[in-house]
């Protein structure tokens, strides 16, 4: 065993939103936590791709911005003190003959850990890409996976590539904000929220379905125009836009984690009613979690994470009862308001 390296109870791989409340409730249970984080911030796709997006679904609280909620899960998440490691992508994984799990990351950094929560979500945070070779000449300039700032807009002439909550989502936003909006789709229906498609439909969004981008146009980096045909016959069309956002999902890459001898279905990882892998002692949560009826939603990463925990602690110490804990009853908690 590593006899040079702090041993801690609980290793969490990820501090994105589910990461970040694992911790916290991780902390509650007594467990020595350690956060590792890829990026040199918190809060995974929330600050990544929608700081400035109201969240409008988690329980108790009506409406938050995206920033103004990792500012809080920050918050909440330190109460305990973890330790939170930044700039590091965990890469690989060592069973010791004691029980504990060596991980090794991209910069041969080392972590002895008890139990590992895997709290990766898709990974490296990588959009699918605009499937046109020109695109990559657009790339950051005008041509978007994510929106960081709605006011870069302001005027602006945009279209919108993608049928999922995200896309519909982002034009009901930039709707009052851009000169035009324009929504392309391969498909005949939308897949977001039923409420948000409507609202999209009775706006000024120039709405094209089933349609797709199949060339782009422009200088310089800057677009300035897109043809989209019809997926079904050979009509098309030129579209005057200065900005494209691209909204197709994303990659599930992993890295070497995927080559841990885990469990995995369409790149995610599978768990039992525990959250444990099939790596006993490795728990997975939040979006790269796979289940039956999985929700791939914050509120769904937030009951995943102290189901994680609570059986962590159990893998640590199988003698212990099982206990949900409230907050609201946890003394040393009540004693730091
Ligand atoms: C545009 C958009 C809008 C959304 N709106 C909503 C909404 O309104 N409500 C809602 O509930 N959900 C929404 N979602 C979904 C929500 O953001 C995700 O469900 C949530 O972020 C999942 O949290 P997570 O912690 O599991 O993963 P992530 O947020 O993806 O965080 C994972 C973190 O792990 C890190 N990581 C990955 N691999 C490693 C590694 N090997 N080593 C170290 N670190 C690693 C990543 O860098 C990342 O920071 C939205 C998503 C998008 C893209």
């Amino acid at each position: 065993m590593p006899q040079d390296l702090e041993l801690y109870d609980v290793t969490i791989v990820g501090g994105g939103p589910v990461g970040l409340f694992t911790a916290f409730y991780s902390g509650m249970r007594e467990m020595k936590t350690k956060v590792i984080e890829y990026l040199p911030f918190l809060g995974g796709k929330v600050p990544y791709f929608y700081p400035e997006k109201m969240i409008y679904d988690i329980g108790g609280i009506p409406r938050i911005s995206g920033e103004a909620f990792t500012e809080q899960l920050i918050d909440q998440a330190k109460t305990f003190e973890p330790e939170i490691v930044l700039n590091e992508q965990v890469m690989h994984m060592e069973k010791q003959p004691s029980g504990h799990f060596l991980l090794k990351s991209n910069n041969g950094a080392r972590h002895l850990t008890k139990t590992v929560i895997l709290a990766t979500g898709y990974g490296t945070l990588k959009s699918v890409k605009l499937d046109l070779p020109e695109a990559a000449d657009f790339e950051g300039t005008s041509l978007h996976y994510a929106i960081r700032k709605m006011s870069d807009y302001k005027g602006k002439n945009v279209l919108i590539s993608g049928g999922g909550n995200s896309a519909i989502d982002w034009a009901n936003e930039l709707e009052g904000i851009a000169n035009s909006v324009s929504v392309v789709y391969r498909k005949s229906t939308f897949t977001g929220i039923e409420r948000n498609i409507s609202k999209m439909m009775s706006s000024a969004v120039n709405v094209y379905k089933p349609y797709q981008i199949i060339s782009l146009s422009g200088e310089n980096g800057q677009l300035a125009s897109a043809i989209i045909a019809h997926t079904e016959n050979a009509i098309q069309e030129e579209v005057p836009i200065d900005n494209v956002i691209v909204n197709h999902g994303f990659v599930i890459d992993l890295g070497p984690i995927s080559e841990w001898d885990m469990k995995m279905q369409e790149g995610s990882i599978v768990v039992d009613g525990r959250m444990e892998t099939s790596v006993p002692g490795i728990f997975a949560v939040g979006d790269i979690s796979n289940y039956p009826n999985k929700l791939n939603l914050i509120a769904g990463g937030f009951h995943d994470g102290p189901i994680a925990v609570n059986n962590a602690k159990l893998h640590i110490a199988p003698k212990e009862e099982l206990k949900p804990l409230y907050s609201t009853n946890y003394e040393p908690l009540i004693n730091k308001k």
